[in-house]
């Protein structure tokens, strides 16, 4: 638990799921709406520091929120899960987190290519 870190200490009501290891809630600044964050409860810097074990529960608390967030909304059609890992990569909080980002039809003009846009202008082939 570090006091300086805004994923050790969100308050339970803002918790979606959760379960031993892992809990999720929706992104406070999302890029669309019910843009969600799983979170291990452990502070660890990125993705690659998740034990087996958060791995599995991290996938189960995936599966539960992407689930909840096509019964919410059914105009949901995809998702990009993304994970920033490191400040040259985008990451901002460096307490692991998992970007679960659904996505809608006519969302953008054209999503081919999805996460290869993280490098504006490279995204297309
Ligand atoms: P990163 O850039 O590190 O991959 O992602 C950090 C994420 O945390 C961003 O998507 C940002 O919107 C989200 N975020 C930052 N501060 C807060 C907060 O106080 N509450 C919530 N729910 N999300 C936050
Ligand atoms: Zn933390």
């Amino acid at each position: 638990m570090h006091l300086d870190c805004i994923f050790c200490q969100i308050p339970k009501d803002r918790i979606v799921f959760e379960n031993d290891l892992i809990y999720a809630i929706f992104d406070g600044f999302p890029v669309t709406k019910y843009h969600s964050l799983i979170i291990p409860k452990r502070h660890i810097k990125d993705f690659f520091d998740l034990s087996e074990d958060e791995l599995l529960s991290a996938n189960k608390i995936l599966h539960q929120m992407k689930e909840h967030i096509l019964s919410i909304d059914e105009s949901v059609t995809g998702f990009n899960i993304g994970m920033n890992a490191g400040e040259s990569a985008g990451q901002t909080v460096f307490h692991c987190h998992i970007h679960l980002i659904p996505r809608r039809d006519g969302d953008v003009e054209n999503p081919r290519g999805g996460v290869r846009h993280t490098i504006p202008g490279k995204g297309s082939y």
